[in-house]
């Protein structure tokens, strides 16, 4: 449950990131422009920024993020070392303070003094504002995180940070720019916006991911889904399915669904560079929207006058509810009956009855498909129906 108010501003300017925020940007809006109205860029320089812009921001979303914040999956240290230099260079702090916060961003979303972005604070505040001030919820734990303290590569990133940060920003641009022979190009297009459309276009998940678009898996937080905002997030723009499964290497679970970098992990699997990817059962995706499903239903009768169309599909959606207890009771016995056949160890018996299992949840899993599809058009029915009290 949120706090009713915010603790008060008294905390002062966080000037390291409010200067490197400002020296970014302003030059983007002002110089930028100039420049390129003057002189001539080569493609060069905006093809080397796009394909940085698209290492920074994946090896934070598929690295700082999926990695190291959820441990949604393994990877071989030289993907991590990648990881380190690359999300180094989108200059969002170390992968240490990074993931603690994120990790701190899920334990309390939502609670404007703990979130250290909590949505409840306003756009602005979860956009960028929480980076400006030293304020309390940006005060980090790190005795929470002993993983993180452990991992070789965080411990060597934290350490020499500035290095990662500086060095590649500097190094990068400007040894492509000598190659190139478009120094100011390079700084600029690949050095400079390339930075400032990667910060923003990280921010957008704790900002407008929490405030614009659907919650098809869960109301109790103010995530959001967005196919939208997923091109600009590497796929991260499936929020609402996040907080509920936050150690899904997936945030786009649907095949079509735009999560490139879901697509970059499974493709460094296949590679052999990542391995234990955490995946959520389709019964439990299942269980989730069904149950949201419900929810709407419910709120949709409870703000309608009754009529007795109205009450025939009320009558529909107990028994549709009626089933979808007993599917999910059936559901729990075989994990439980999973458990206790483990715990006999009795191999010959265990694969037989595995089997068998199997065959059972993948029709639980179907069964549950289809009448998530019958109480969503039910739902559509009766809000069709509604006349307001
Ligand atoms: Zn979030
Ligand atoms: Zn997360």
């Amino acid at each position: 449950m949120p706090n009713p108010k915010p603790t008060p501003i008294t905390n002062s300017i966080n000037w390291p990131a409010t200067l490197m925020l400002a020296l970014t940007s302003l030059p983007v809006v002002t110089v930028l422009p100039w420049y390129l109205w003057t002189h001539e860029v080569s493609a060069a320089a905006w093809i080397c920024g796009a394909l940085l812009l698209a290492s920074n921001g994946l090896s934070i979303t598929a690295g700082y993020h999926r990695l190291w914040a959820h441990r949604a999956y393994s990877a071989h240290p030289a993907l991590k070392w990648l990881y380190a230099i690359f999300g180094g260079m989108a200059v969002q702090n170390s992968i240490l303070i990074w993931a603690t916060g994120h990790r701190a961003h899920h334990r309390h979303v939502d609670d404007i003094d703990h979130d250290p972005y909590s949505a409840k604070r306003g756009l602005w505040f979860s956009h960028i504002g929480w980076m400006l001030r030293d304020y309390p919820s940006n005060r980090l734990d790190f005795s929470r995180v002993p993983d993180l303290l452990d991992d070789k590569v965080v411990a060597f990133q934290h350490r020499h940070y500035l290095w990662f940060a500086f060095g590649t920003n500097f190094a990068i641009p400007v040894a492509l720019g000598l190659l190139f022979h478009d120094i100011w190009g390079f700084v600029l297009v690949a050095g400079l916006l390339r930075l400032v459309l990667s910060h923003h276009f990280t921010f957008f998940i704790n900002s407008l991911a929490h405030a614009w678009g659907r919650q098809p898996f869960t109301n109790l937080n103010t995530a959001r889904d967005n196919d939208f905002l997923a091109l600009f997030t590497w796929g991260e723009g499936y929020h609402n399915y996040h907080h509920l499964f936050q150690w899904d290497y997936r945030n786009g679970i649907r095949w079509w669904q735009y999560d490139p970098t879901k697509w970059l992990i499974a493709s460094c699997a296949w590679l052999g560079l990542a391995k234990d990817l955490k995946r959520v059962p389709d019964f439990k995706v299942q269980r989730a929207r069904i149950t949201r499903q419900f929810e709407r239903a419910r709120e949709a009768l409870a703000s309608s006058r009754p009529h007795s169309r109205l009450l025939t599909l009320q009558t529909q959606l107990e028994t549709e509810w009626q089933q979808f207890t007993e599917t999910v009771a059936h559901w729990t016995a075989l994990q439980s009956e999973k458990l206790s056949d483990a715990k006999l160890q009795m191999q010959d018996k265990w694969e037989h009855s595995e089997i068998r299992r199997r065959l059972q949840m993948h029709a639980i899993e179907r069964s549950l498909r289809i009448q998530r599809r019958r109480v969503q058009s039910l739902r559509r029915s009766l809000m069709a129906e509604c006349v307001p009290v």
